[in-house]
């Protein structure tokens, strides 16, 4: 069949220790999924189900530097560990659910947060505070078949090498097997999704010019500066 417009590349990630590359069907991102951040955005820190917003495939950003963004004074950073799955489904069981894990990343949910406040406030959706060009940075992919599935760990950001945030994926309000689990009664999942998870507390501004170091234990690093 032709098509009226070229076809795009698929957004890929790289697999880390392989030539192999992951590629991106959809972005789903985990609010408040940490205590102390939902103390920190003013929010409830109990355990609520868990809710979700998207990000587009293309707003991955994977060569180490990220165009500061239009419509903002107030660019945020939140480091979150990343889901990447081989396998889908609907309403998968918490039990089965790692299973559909091809392996974990780590990535930043980049936010214009006085846009996000904004639109909060008028009851809007935070798309455009949250689901912009570029606002996903990740690091390569590594296999959950050579680290497993990380349930704790420090996860840490530091920015121009001062320490932003540090938490632990032990304080997961939910778990990635209950996330998976959860979302997958919303849509069904399918190969190629992300995931991300949610960030701790300490979430706070970047400028142009700032290197951002972000790590989760047990998982890998990534390196993006603001340009
Ligand atoms: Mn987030």
């Amino acid at each position: 069949m032709n098509s009226v417009i070229p076809h795009w590349a698929l957004p890929q990630v790289a697999v880390a220790g392989s030539d192999a590359t992951f590629p991106v069907r959809r972005i789903y991102c985990v609010g408040r999924n940490y205590a102390e951040h939902a103390r920190e955005m003013g929010g409830n820190p109990e355990r609520e189900p868990p809710f979700f917003f998207m990000k587009p495939a293309d707003a991955i950003v994977t060569g180490g530097r990220m165009d500061y963004p239009s419509q903002t004074a107030d660019l945020q950073h939140e480091i979150e560990l990343v889901v990447a799955l081989a396998r889908g489904g609907r309403d998968i069981p918490a039990a089965a659910a790692l299973d559909c894990v091809f392996g974990y990343a780590v990535g930043l949910d980049m936010t214009r947060r006085d846009l996000q406040a904004e639109l909060k406030a008028k009851g809007r959706s935070w798309e455009m505070g949250k689901a912009f060009d570029q606002s996903a940075p990740i690091s390569a992919i590594v296999p959950a078949s050579r680290i497993g599935h990380p349930r704790r760990g420090a996860i840490t950001l530091t920015v121009n090498s001062q320490s932003r945030q540090h938490g632990d994926l032990a304080d997961m309000i939910w778990p990635v097997a209950d996330i998976i689990a959860n979302l997958s009664g919303y849509v069904t999942l399918q190969p190629g999704d992300l995931i991300f998870t949610g960030t701790p507390a300490g979430v706070g501004k970047v400028e142009r010019g700032d290197r951002l170091e972000g790590a989760v234990e047990g998982v890998g690093t990534l390196s993006v500066t603001i340009v």
